[in-house]
């Protein structure tokens, strides 16, 4: 069943790692709300009409949103397109604005689940990252959406960082095992171009990751959380059993989805669609009553090449199957193309159905390229 994602494009500051589409001025929050009605009003077709099962506010940082402005949003959605009776509703937050106040407006709207910025427990790191919370804020804030009622909530955690110890690390999953939490969404830092963190490696400020602490960090992750009883359902989350993320699952499976917002994109089973990164453009389109994005018909070989890059980051694997039923059947070379990692015990065969080993998903990127038409 579809989903809908609406991007909110502001941060309070700029984390050094960050290449998402944002900006720091908040000055047109008001008007880019307004902009996002719109555009819905304009897209209430692009889903024919399919009833939304996962609603997914991400950005940007949505907990910059104020109380009206969620609830105006939540009203045109609930007035456009039909919604499933208990559909999931993440909210990104970071740990600065999750005030009492705002964690209360939270708790009386539709959203049901929080997905909080975590990153680390550690303020040497998050001062690294450019953070815009404390340590001391990523603990409070956790503890004050508890105790308003959020269960459902995950957190994203950095590892691999230069001011990332083993230790830090080993203590940051503590801490996060402390909190009992249903979710764990852990990323590799990466140096991504055009970053204030690319420039400073670049300029020698700052060392590039260390990729053999990286994979010992990850080897950790994957050890610690199988202890506790979490699914490691993607490469970058882990789930106690049944508490997977439906919304992002449902982009690994292939199902239609709308985006809403600058940056964001749309699926619809045939074609891929992005909307114009730039939120002054974005604004200016949308009150011409258009809308600005690139659209892009997949091919065959576009269409197995993301079924195989998606589908075997994932528990539920790639199946020959599925591959079979694709508009061309790309099987042979798949499996020529994957066999010699099944040889080397990167991947699992198990009938029709892929997977990564332990091994293997340490370069599952490397794997799945390998395998492209
Ligand atoms: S990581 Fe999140 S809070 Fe930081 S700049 Fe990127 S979108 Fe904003």
């Amino acid at each position: 069943m579809p989903g809908l994602y609406l991007h909110i494009p502001f941060c309070k500051q700029a984390c050094h790692y960050c290449n998402f589409h944002f900006s720091t001025s908040l000055k047109y929050k008001g008007e880019l709300v307004q902009a996002l009605l719109r555009e819905m009003e304009l897209q209430r077709d692009y889903l024919g009409g399919a009833t939304l099962n996962t609603i997914y506010f991400g950005g940007g940082t949505p907990s910059l949103l104020s109380g009206d402005e969620l609830q105006m949003i939540f009203d045109q959605i609930y007035r456009l397109f039909p919604v499933v009776a208990e559909p999931e509703i993440t909210f990104e937050a970071n740990p600065d604005d999750l005030t009492q106040e705002k964690v209360d407006i939270l708790q009386k709207s539709p959203v049901n689940r929080l997905s909080i910025g975590i990153q680390s427990f550690s303020e040497e790191d998050l001062r690294f990252m450019n953070r815009a919370h404390s340590a001391e804020e990523a603990t409070t804030c956790l503890k004050r959406a508890r105790d308003a009622g959020f269960e459902n909530i995950t957190i994203d955690l950095i590892y691999g960082s230069p001011t990332t110890s083993d230790a830090q690390w080993t203590n940051n999953l503590d801490l996060f095992f402390g909190f009992d939490l249903p979710h764990l969404s852990p990323y590799c830092l990466t140096v991504e171009s055009k970053t204030a963190l690319d420039h400073f490696v670049k300029k020698g400020k700052v060392p590039p990751v260390d990729e053999e602490k990286a994979s010992r960090q990850f080897e950790y992750l994957m050890d610690a959380m199988a202890a506790r009883g979490y699914e490691h359902y993607e490469i970058s989350n882990f789930a106690k059993p049944g508490r997977h993320s439906k919304h992002n699952s449902s982009y690994w499976l292939g199902e239609p989805y709308l985006g809403i917002g600058p940056a964001a994109h749309s699926f619809n089973g045939d074609t891929r669609q992005w909307n114009i990164a730039n939120n002054a453009r974005y604004l200016q389109t949308l009150s011409e009553g258009r809308l600005a994005f690139e659209l892009e018909t997949l091919t065959p070989a576009n269409r197995f090449n993301e079924y195989v890059m998606t589908s075997l980051r994932t528990q539920w694997g790639c199946n020959l199957a599925h591959i079979q039923s694709l508009p061309e059947d790309f099987s042979n070379h798949f499996l020529a193309s994957i066999q010699r990692f099944v040889a080397e015990g990167q991947v699992v065969r198990q009938g029709d159905v892929f997977t990564l080993s332990r091994q293997g998903k340490l370069v599952a990127d490397h794997i799945a390229a390998e395998c492209f038409v």
